[in-house]
C-alpha cells in the first residue's frame, strides 16, 4: 500500500510517518528531508532551495517531481511508500497520480492530521532534530530523554525554518497551496481524518486501526482478484 500523510507544518507528519514506516514496513519519503539533503551538499541548487525554505515558500514542482520520479522508478519501493509532506499542491498531486499509474500503483489512503494553529506554532517552536540519527523530538511534548535517544545531546539541532516568522509564512503557503489538495483526494474517497491534537501514542493508535483494516482489505482483494 502507498500512503500520504497530510497536514499543516508541525502537525506531526514526520513523527507519525517514522512510526508507521517501521511498523508497516513502508519506505518514508519526506520531500523536506530530501531538499535538506540537497542543501547539505552545498551545491548551487542547494543554496537556492535554502532561500525558498527559509522564506516559507514551496520549492519548484520541477525539482520535486524529479526527486519523486527517481523514487518511483526504484522497484525496491514498489507499493510500499509513505509520503510525508508531499504532494504540496494540486499540480504535484496530479503528477503523482500519473506517475503511480505509469508504475502500476495507486494511493491507498490519505491520512489527514488535523491540528489547530496555536498548537502547530508551539510544536514547531519546540521541535528538535538529531543530526546524527534523524529522530524528531519536541522539548515540550516529546523530550529526548535517555530511554528514547541514545545519541549525544549535542547532536540535537533546530531547523532554520522553525522560527516564529517563517512558521507564519509556511502556514499561509499551506492554506493557499496545500489545503486545496484535500478536496482532490476526498472526491476519490481516499481521505481519512485523524485528530492530530492528541498524544503521539494516541494518534498512532488511531492510524494503526485504519491501516490494519486497509491492509487486510487490500490483501483480500488481491487474493480474490
Ligand atoms: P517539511 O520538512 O515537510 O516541513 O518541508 C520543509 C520545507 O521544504 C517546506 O516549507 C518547503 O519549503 C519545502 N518542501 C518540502 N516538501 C515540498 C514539496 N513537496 N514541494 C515544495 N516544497 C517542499
Amino acid at each position: 500500500m502507498n500512503i500520504i500523510l497530510f497536514g499543516p507544518p508541525g502537525a506531526g507528519k514526520g513523527t507519525q510517518s517514522d512510526i508507521i514506516s517501521k511498523n508497516f514496513n513502508l519506505k518514508k519519503i519526506s520531500t523536506g528531508d530530501l531538499l535538506r539533503d540537497e542543501i547539505k551538499k552545498n551545491t548551487k541548487i542547494g543554496h537556492k532551495i535554502k532561500v525558498i525554505i527559509d522564506a516559507g515558500k514551496l520549492a519548484s514542482d520541477e525539482i520535486i517531481n524529479s526527486l519523486i520520479t527517481e523514487i518511483l522508478e526504484n522497484k525496491i519501493f514498489y507499493n510500499r511508500l509513505i509520503f510525508d509532506g508531499y504532494p504540496r499542491n494540486l499540480s504535484q498531486a496530479k503528477n503523482l497520480t500519473l506517475l503511480l499509474e505509469k508504475h502500476n500503483q495507486t494511493i491507498s489512503c490519505v491520512l489527514s492530521l488535523n491540528v489547530n494553529k496555536d498548537l502547530i506554532i508551539k510544536r514547531i517552536l519546540g521541535r528538535q532534530i538529531c543530526s546524527n540519527c534523524g529522530s524528531i523530538f519536541n522539548e515540550y511534548f516529546n523530550p529526548p530523554i535517555k530511554e528514547k535517544h541514545k545519541c549525544d545531546p549535542t547532536y540535537l539541532i533546530k531547523r532554520t525554518d522553525d522560527n516564529q516568522i517563517t512558521i507564519l509564512d509556511r502556514f499561509e503557503t499551506y492554506l493557499e497551496k496545500t489545503l486545496p489538495i484535500l478536496e482532490y483526494y476526498k472526491k476519490q474517497n481516499l481521505l481519512q481524518e485523524i485528530n492530530g491534537e492528541s498524544q503521539i501514542e494516541q494518534i498512532y493508535k488511531e492510524i494503526k486501526g485504519i491501516l490494519t483494516t486497509l491492509e487486510a482489505w487490500l490483501y483480500n482483494s488481491y487474493l480474490y482478484k
